[in-house]
């Protein structure tokens, strides 16, 4: 009998990214949010920033988020939020990527996330296939490798192993990034008979066709 058995990830939020861009007063790239979004009023035409403070010398920069935008053109609550130093709204800023693209500032995502599970390490040698929901609570840039090792209780191998005896449909690469909800299915282990699959690595067949290539050169 097959029984599907279904899991829920969720990526949690542990931190706020650090802002890597370069310092004019020391050698740090690193910042974080001050806290404090600065807006000036020139008429009906306002300038919006986000603060950051240098990681080394503290020095504060400013992040452009708005540039003489018309008053009209920001929604109330948005603009009570950035005159109040909202920090939902400074939380959001400092993970926007389009601001960090449009600032030309890049977003360090480690440390910032660590992964919950309703079933550490499942078992993936029963027949039945497990599905997996992964939830991102944050938009972080996470290494779709390290998710599976730390939801999976694989080691690095062990999923290279997975993913090339094909038991296992990804929405990218395994050596890619994701940084929102996906969902995966692990399919159950072959039948007693065929082998378990997961210990048929494919650098077996590889070699195999390697020795094979090298037979037939030498022929
Ligand atoms: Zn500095």
């Amino acid at each position: 009998m097959h029984i599907d058995r279904k899991a829920q990830w969720v990526v949690r939020q542990s931190g706020l990214p650090t802002i890597v861009r370069r310092c004019p007063d020391c050698s740090s790239t690193r910042h974080h949010p001050s806290g404090k979004i600065r807006v000036n009023a020139n008429g009906k035409l306002l300038d919006v920033w986000l603060l950051l403070s240098c990681d080394g010398c503290a020095r504060t920069s400013k992040a452009p988020v708005h540039e003489r935008v018309h008053v009209s053109a920001l929604k109330p609550a948005r603009r009570e939020a950035y005159e109040a130093n909202s920090p939902a709204m400074v939380c959001e800023l400092a993970m926007s990527a389009s601001l960090a693209t449009k600032n030309g500032y890049r977003l360090d995502w480690a440390g910032t996330w660590a992964l919950e599970t309703d079933t550490p390490n499942p078992a993936l040698d029963g027949p039945g296939p497990l599905t997996v929901r992964v939830a991102f609570e944050l938009p972080a840039l996470v290494r779709l490798e390290r998710l599976l090792m730390l939801g999976l209780g694989l080691s690095r191998p062990g999923i290279r192993r997975l993913v090339a005896a094909g038991r296992v449909q990804l929405p990218v690469p395994v050596d890619g990034k994701v940084h929102q909800d996906f969902e995966f299915t692990v399919a159950g282990a072959a039948p007693a008979g065929l082998g378990r699959l997961v210990e048929a690595p494919r650098p077996v067949a590889q070699q195999v066709r390697q020795d094979m290539l090298a037979l037939a050169a030498e022929r």
